[in-house]
C-alpha cells in the first residue's frame, strides 16, 4: 500500500514537473502571432498543396496599392456567395515592390456564374474561358479555379497534344488545385480582400523572399504542357532581377525547341510582353542565356554574331530605347521594334539579291521585306496593320538620304519612326555621314548644308561601285 502510495506521489511529482516544464513552450507557440515568429513561419517550406496564411502584419502590402475596380469584382463575386481572390502577377508583383501591369481575378465561380454579376462583363476564349469585367479602359480579368487535368474527371474540358502540350484547359477545381497549376510558386499566390491576409500553397511566399523563380511541379511536365512558360521564366527573372532556380532552369536548353510548336499568333503576344513592357534589355539577355531568343526572331538571332553588321548593338540600342520610353511614359509601337531588330536580316536580303539580280534599289527592298517577313511569320505573326507600317519604316531608311525632297519626306506618316530609326542606325554604329544630325537640324526648323550624301541620279550614271570589304555594314540607301 505504502509501495502504491509512493508510486502515486511520484507520479504526480512528474505531472507536475512536465505541466510547469510545458507552461513557457506553450507560451512562446500562443505568441506566434508575434512579427518575429510569424516571419520565420513564413518562411519555412511547406509540402505542396498546404496552406500557408500570411497575414498583413507580416507581408505589409499597403491598402492603397490595391486596384479599386479589382476590389469591387471580388467584393460582387464574394456578395453572390463565391470565393474570389487577386491573385497571379499583381500579388506577386505588389510584395515585390513594383507596379502591377494589371489585377486578375481568381474565383470558385464557372464562367457562365460571373458573366451575370457584372454590367460590363465578356465570356472570352475557348482555350482557357475566362471572364473580361471592364471599367473604361481598365479590364479585370476574372478566371475560374482550375484542376490539374490529373486530378479531375476531365472529359473533353481538357485537351492535350501527343507533345504534352495542353490544348485546352477548362477543368475546374478548388483553390488548391488551382494554385498548383499555375505556373511559378510567386505567381500562385491569392490575396484574401476579407482580411488582408495572402494565401500560399505552393511556397511562393519564401520564394519571392529568396527572389527565387521556381516552377510548381515538374519542370519537364510542366514545359511541356505548355513551351511558353520557359519564355515567362525569362520574362520574370528579367522583370524582377530575380535567379531562375537550378532545377526549373535546367530542362530550358532541351526544351526550348517545343516554342517552335506555339501557335504564332501567341508567339507575336508573347514577344511584346517580353520585349515592350520595360524590361526588353534585361529579357534579351535571359532569352539569348537560354537560347530561346532564335524562336522569337530567328533571322535576326542568326545574325547575332555577325562580324559584318552590328547586330547585337542595334538590337540592344532599340531595346534601350524601348524601355526608357515605356519608363517615361510614352506609348511603343511593335512595328518600330520589329523594324529595327529585323533592319540587318533586310540589308543582309537585299545585298544577296544584289548580286543576284538587276532589280533597282527599291524594288530590291520590297522584294527583300517579303523574304524577311515571310520567315518572320512562321515565328510570330504580325497583324497586317504592322507588317505594313514595318515595311513603310525600312523605305523610309531608302528615301531618308534625298534630303533635296525632304519636305515630302516629312509628309509620311512614318516620318519619325523611320528617322528613329536611322537615328538608332547611326548609334549602332552605321557611318551615315551625319544624315541623322542632318534630319534633326531640319526639324528643329534650320536648312544645314546637305550631307555627303549623292542624290541617286548622279550615283545611276556612275559605274556599280564593288562591295566594300571593310566591316563597317554596307548601306541599301547607298547602293
Ligand atoms: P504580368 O501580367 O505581369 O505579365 P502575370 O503573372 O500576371 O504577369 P498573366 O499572363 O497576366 O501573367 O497571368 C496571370 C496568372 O495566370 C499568372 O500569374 C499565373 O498564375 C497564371 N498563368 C499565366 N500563364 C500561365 C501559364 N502559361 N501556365 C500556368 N499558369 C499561368
Ligand atoms: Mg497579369
Amino acid at each position: 500500500m505504502e509501495e502504491i502510495l509512493l508510486l502515486l506521489l511520484g507520479l504526480g511529482f512528474i505531472g507536475a514537473f512536465y505541466w510547469t516544464a510545458r507552461g513557457p513552450k506553450a507560451a512562446v507557440a500562443e505568441s506566434a502571432i508575434e512579427p518575429p515568429a510569424e516571419a520565420q513561419l513564413s518562411e519555412a517550406v511547406l509540402p505542396l498543396g498546404e496552406r500557408r496564411v500570411i497575414p498583413e502584419s507580416v507581408h505589409q502590402i499597403p491598402r492603397h496599392a490595391l486596384d479599386d475596380n479589382a476590389m469591387r469584382v471580388v467584393y460582387r463575386i464574394l456578395d453572390a456567395g463565391y470565393e474570389g481572390y487577386l491573385v497571379g502577377g499583381c500579388v506577386r508583383d505588389l510584395l515585390a515592390g513594383k507596379n502591377p501591369k494589371d489585377f486578375d481575378v481568381a474565383t470558385s465561380a464557372t464562367p457562365e456564374q460571373t458573366e451575370p454579376l457584372f454590367n460590363r462583363a465578356r465570356l472570352i476564349g475557348r482555350r482557357f474561358k475566362i471572364v473580361h469585367v471592364r471599367f473604361g479602359r481598365e479590364v479585370i480579368e476574372v478566371a475560374t479555379f482550375r484542376a490539374g487535368h490529373d486530378t479531375a474527371d476531365s472529359g473533353d474540358q481538357s485537351r492535350q497534344a501527343a507533345s504534352g502540350m495542353l490544348l485546352r484547359d477548362n477543368v475546374y477545381g478548388n483553390i488548391e488545385d488551382d494554385a498548383l497549376r499555375r505556373d511559378f510558386s510567386i505567381n500562385a499566390l491569392y490575396y484574401n480582400v476579407s482580411d488582408h491576409s495572402i494565401l500560399d500553397f505552393a511556397n511562393g511566399y519564401p520564394d519571392l523572399l529568396a527572389k527565387r523563380i521556381r516552377i510548381i511541379g515538374d519542370p519537364n511536365e510542366r514545359y511541356r504542357e505548355d513551351p511558353v512558360r520557359m519564355l515567362r521564366a525569362a520574362r520574370f527573372a528579367a522583370k524582377l532581377g530575380f535567379e531562375i532556380e537550378e532545377n526549373t532552369a535546367a530542362p530550358i536548353h532541351n526544351l526550348a525547341p517545343l516554342i517552335g510548336k506555339v501557335a504564332p499568333a501567341r508567339m507575336f503576344d508573347e514577344v511584346l510582353k517580353l520585349l515592350q513592357t520595360g524590361h526588353g534589355v534585361a529579357t534579351l539577355r535571359q532569352l539569348i542565356r537560354f537560347d530561346m531568343f532564335q524562336y522569337l526572331l530567328p533571322g535576326t538571332d542568326r545574325m547575332l554574331d555577325s562580324e559584318l553588321y552590328p547586330v547585337e548593338t542595334l538590337v540592344d540600342c532599340a531595346l534601350r530605347n524601348t524601355d526608357r520610353r515605356l519608363n517615361q511614359g510614352k506609348n511603343v509601337n511593335p512595328a518600330f521594334l520589329f523594324a529595327a531588330m529585323l533592319w540587318y536580316p533586310l540589308v543582309e536580303r537585299m545585298a544577296k539579291l544584289e548580286k543576284r539580280s538587276e532589280l533597282p534599289p527599291l524594288q530590291r527592298l520590297h522584294e527583300a521585306a517579303n523574304q524577311v517577313l515571310g520567315e518572320q511569320i512562321k515565328a510570330t505573326a504580325i497583324p497586317r496593320r504592322f507588317s505594313t507600317m514595318i515595311r513603310e519604316i525600312w523605305e523610309l531608311q531608302h528615301r531618308l538620304p534625298r534630303t533635296d525632297r525632304a519636305e515630302q519626306i516629312m509628309e509620311s506618316p512614318r516620318f519619325r519612326a523611320g528617322y528613329d530609326l536611322l537615328i538608332l542606325r547611326e548609334e549602332a554604329g552605321e557611318d551615315q555621314n551625319g544624315l541623322g544630325a542632318w534630319w534633326t537640324e531640319y526639324q528643329r526648323g534650320n536648312k544645314p548644308p546637305a550631307p555627303r550624301h549623292e542624290p541617286r541620279d548622279e550615283k545611276r550614271k556612275r559605274p556599280r561601285r564593288r562591295r566594300r570589304s571593310s566591316s563597317t555594314p554596307r548601306q541599301d540607301n547607298q547602293s
